[in-house]
């Protein structure tokens, strides 16, 4: 197994693979990149079918984060974490001490919080050896949801400025695929500034509170795609925008929390073809990482949130320039991270 030859090894700075016998924890620590500051990034535990996909999954959610920092405009670089395991059945108090103890070995390069297969009292015991959590019961910014979902709704609203050419939202009919923890409050923030909502869900308690507190229509899932509607806020799955569904939407923005919503990297393209403006899933869903980035004891939630607000602007930014260059949002955003995370020398030598 190559790691520097590996197809998702991308000048990678330091990965480190962590083993303790007594508990039996395996994982992989990697540390895309700190020009901007020490990485920051969830740890996943999962029942990997090989060393070598925990390897694949490590590099590539590490190297998202370093872009997802970036546009966020944090001083903080990118790094994750994964711990092959079930966490249904191989979860213990040694072994996240012992990932603890792991973390806290890199010094402060890198810093943990939750991620999938991953919850709070987890990260708890990781903090009892190592200063370096995030997230933590003690001291920690709490549930990400509500902040994430601020960030998607003023997104939403530059979208609307840049598309529609009004951010006022009253009277638009926007879908929310998933009225989960981030559909929940998007719902509510929509709904209080006078859209139209019409929603869908796989969980029908989820449903029926959206449907009675915020008048939202609710179709079957699979109804959601070819919704007339204005905007199409994913909040539910990855992968959503593909070949079967680009031809149902309607929609003239796609613009909510999901991670990876394009299934492949040139969907982007394709919905820049047909029109429709795309606000890419990792800068619009940035709110929870922002309001982590303000925890400590000084703790101010007005502050952290118009940090999150801050997402409409990056967005507009993307947005022109995507048009001014003819690029996909997707490809646009990219490249201004890249900008932002890459040193000056760096970029020189790649423009030379
Ligand atoms: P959640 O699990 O609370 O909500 C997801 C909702 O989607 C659930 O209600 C679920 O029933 C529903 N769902 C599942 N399959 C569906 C389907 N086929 N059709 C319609 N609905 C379906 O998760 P969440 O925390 O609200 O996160 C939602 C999305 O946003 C996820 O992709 C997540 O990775 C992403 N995200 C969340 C945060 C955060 O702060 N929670 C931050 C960044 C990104």
């Amino acid at each position: 197994m190559s790691v520097f030859g590996h197809h998702e090894f991308d000048g990678h700075e330091q990965v480190v693979f962590c083993h303790d016998a007594d508990s039996g924890l395996k994982a992989i620590i990697a540390i895309h990149n700190t020009n901007r500051g020490p990485a920051l990034g969830g740890c996943r535990m999962w029942p990997y079918a090989s060393e070598a996909e925990a390897l694949t999954d490590a590099l590539r959610l590490s190297r998202g984060m370093t872009y997802k920092s970036a546009l966020a405009g944090l001083a903080m670089g990118g790094g994750k974490s994964v711990i092959i395991g079930d966490p249904r059945k191989n979860k213990s108090e040694a072994l996240f001490r012992a990932m603890g103890r792991f973390v806290g070995s890199l010094g402060g390069r890198y810093t943990v919080a939750e991620d999938v297969g991953i919850s709070v009292p987890d990260v708890d015991l990781m903090g009892e050896e190592t200063a370096y959590v995030a997230g933590a019961t003690k001291g920690g910014a709490g549930d990400p949801s509500p902040a994430t979902a601020y960030g998607v709704y003023m997104g939403i609203k530059a979208a609307a400025k840049h598309k529609l050419g009004s951010d006022d939202l009253r009277g638009l009919r926007i879908a929310v695929q998933g009225v989960g923890h981030v559909g929940y409050y998007l719902c509510r923030y929509l709904f209080d500034e006078g859209a139209q909502l019409i929603v869908t869900d796989i969980a029908k308690d989820s449903l029926d509170r959206v449907a009675s507190e915020f008048d939202a229509k609710v179709v079957a899932p699979d109804a959601i795609y070819a919704a007339d509607v204005d905007i199409f806020a994913p909040c539910a799955l990855g992968a959503v925008i593909n070949d079967d569904t680009l031809p149902l939407l309607k929609a003239k923005i796609v613009a909510g929390s999901s991670n990876n919503q394009l299934a492949e990297a040139q969907h982007g393209e394709a919905l820049r073809q047909r029109g429709i403006l795309y606000a890419p899933d990792y800068v619009i869903n940035a709110g929870g990482i922002v309001n982590i980035s303000h925890e400590g004891p000084d703790y101010d939630e007005a502050k952290a949130f118009a940090h999150v607000a801050q997402i409409h602007d990056t967005l507009l930014e993307i947005f022109r320039r995507a048009d001014a260059r003819t690029l996909a949002t997707s490809d646009a955003a990219d490249r201004l991270a890249e900008e932002r995370f890459r040193k000056p020398a760096a970029r020189a030598t790649e423009a030379a």
